[in-house]
């Protein structure tokens, strides 16, 4: 007996010991420069021109009503007027009408091509908020040390920061050795199709094989992943895919007073309850993982302690992150039934009844097996599963950690935004990058400003608004990063 309690003793001690020392051992350092003079930006006069491009309401709808068009001709106008340099020596492309692409042609022959790209268009804004902005959305207000508008952060200050960036570099006679693509499609929030997936198409055309794509996504992200104290710079190296799916109960109608018993109401409830309660299965692997690899040597000893022994709390962790809606879309394919309908009267049996759910793709799931899980969870033969609508994406592929476009991608960050942490990160929503696919090898998802927690509910709410500093290290960080891919003789 005493033998064997000293060998659950000594067992307990030797496994505390391996614990302790993969959490002694766990680090992962990041990459370390060399901090410049930062460029001198003229950040009230960048801010100025950002204002104006504001008052634009460049909200595309389908069907090209004038006022949205006149919007678009009004953008392009002041755009060329505040960079006349830009478009001056860049060729300027109009594809489809409102997306623009600019090419600014290398001096090296071989050289593989890099895209920066942002969209001119913005989410709306709903009337029932309007009068609830401290400053209306589409005037271009400058107050308190921001820029003021719909769009400030999603996606005119990617536009005019990127064209800022070039704008400086011309005026100091910057030749880049690599052609350089910049590319502002018109219809990202609706999908894409008319603007990224037109230029992509177009360039595909052209044989064009790009060396790294940067459109928007991730965040320096300050305060917001749980337990880091440094701000994290998150790239999103994969976003990921989307399908809706419609269940539909058909059933035989009748009076209310001698029901069946189970109504179509029923059986779907029945089956949209079993959906919710067998989601996809979460898992802790491909972008959610590298980011975790890489944030968690900086996290409390608890945590590191966790981290560093995911061999031993894997479970753990997967179950820890799925009971937080945030984390849990980062790990697995989430469903969330979003429209509900069934009968017509109070005293009619409904002879029909349907929901829709939209289902986010995790990276490594596929829609077909989506379909086959909801089929297979739901085990009714009388609701029938199709596809709803014609819009669905199958998730990205996974941008590469190791390729020289990702360690250049890192440098530029670090160099322009000391002191943060540089994280690979999952995209939860769509970007128009994702149409780049086949043009490019590595996609990247980097939206170079600083975000807090009570940041994150102004883009496409309330409020929108840039920080001027933040935007003029925006600009800055566009130009390192031109000035980095593209100086010759690197
Ligand atoms: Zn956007």
């Amino acid at each position: 007996m005493k033998r064997l309690l000293f060998g659950a003793i000594l067992l307990i001690a030797a496994l505390a010991a391996v614990l302790l020392v993969n959490t002694l051992r766990y680090g992962a350092a990041q990459v370390a420069v060399q901090e410049g003079e930062p460029v001198a930006v003229d950040a009230d006069a960048a801010a100025r021109r950002l204002a104006q491009a504001l008052t634009f309401p460049t909200v595309w709808r389908e069907g090209q009503m004038q006022a949205s068009r006149t919007a678009f001709e009004d953008l392009h106008r002041h755009l060329a007027s505040a960079f006349p340099r830009v478009h001056a020596a860049l060729e300027r492309e109009v594809v489809n009408g409102h997306s623009l692409l600019y090419t600014w042609p290398g001096t090296e022959a071989g050289a593989r091509p890099v895209l920066l790209m942002a969209h001119q268009d913005v989410v709306p804004v709903d009337p029932a908020t309007a009068s609830n902005w401290q400053h209306p959305p589409f005037a271009g207000g400058i107050a308190d040390g921001h820029v003021w508008g719909r769009g400030a952060i999603d996606h005119k200050s990617g536009v005019l920061g990127i064209l800022e960036a070039t704008e400086m570099l011309l005026e100091r006679s910057f030749a880049p050795a690599c052609t350089v693509y910049l590319a502002f499609g018109h219809d990202e929030e609706s999908g894409g199709e008319a603007g990224a997936v037109a230029i992509a198409a177009l360039l595909r055309r052209r044989g064009v094989q790009l060396e790294f794509v940067l459109d928007e996504g991730g965040v320096v992200a300050d305060g917001i992943l749980p337990g880091i104290e440094p701000p994290v710079a998150l790239i999103g190296i994969a976003e990921k895919g989307f399908v809706n799916l419609e269940l539909r109960v058909e059933t035989g109608g009748g009076h209310s007073s001698m029901p069946p018993a189970e109504t179509a109401n029923g059986i779907l409830a029945r089956a949209v309850s079993r959906l919710e309660r067998h989601p996809m299965p979460a898992r802790l692997d491909g972008a959610a993982s590298l980011m975790f690899e890489r944030v968690g040597p900086a996290m409390p000893f608890a945590g590191r302690l966790v981290f560093a022994n995911l061999w031993l709390f894997r479970p753990l962790v997967v179950r820890q992150l799925a009971a937080a809606p945030t984390m849990n879309a980062m790990v697995r394919t989430t469903t969330a039934v979003t429209i509900l309908e069934g009968g017509v009267r109070e005293n009619v049996l409904p002879t029909s009844a349907r929901a829709v759910a939209n289902f986010r793709v995790l990276p490594g799931d596929s829609i077909e097996g989506v379909i086959d899980h909801v089929v297979g969870a739901i085990d009714d033969r009388r609701v029938r599963v199709t596809r709803h609508g014609d819009v669905a994406s199958e998730p990205s592929p996974v941008s590469s950690t190791s390729a020289p476009a990702w360690h250049l991608l890192e440098r530029t960050i670090r160099e322009v935004f000391p002191g943060v942490m540089v994280a690979p990160f999952q995209v939860v929503t769509a970007t128009d990058s994702r149409h780049y696919e086949g043009v490019s090898a590595e996609v990247y998802r980097f939206t170079p400003l600083t975000v807090g927690p009570d940041d994150v509910a102004r883009i496409h709410g309330v409020d929108e608004r840039i920080p001027v500093a933040g935007y003029a290290q925006a600009i800055r960080f566009y130009h390192r990063l031109l000035v980095n891919a593209a100086t010759p003789g690197r």
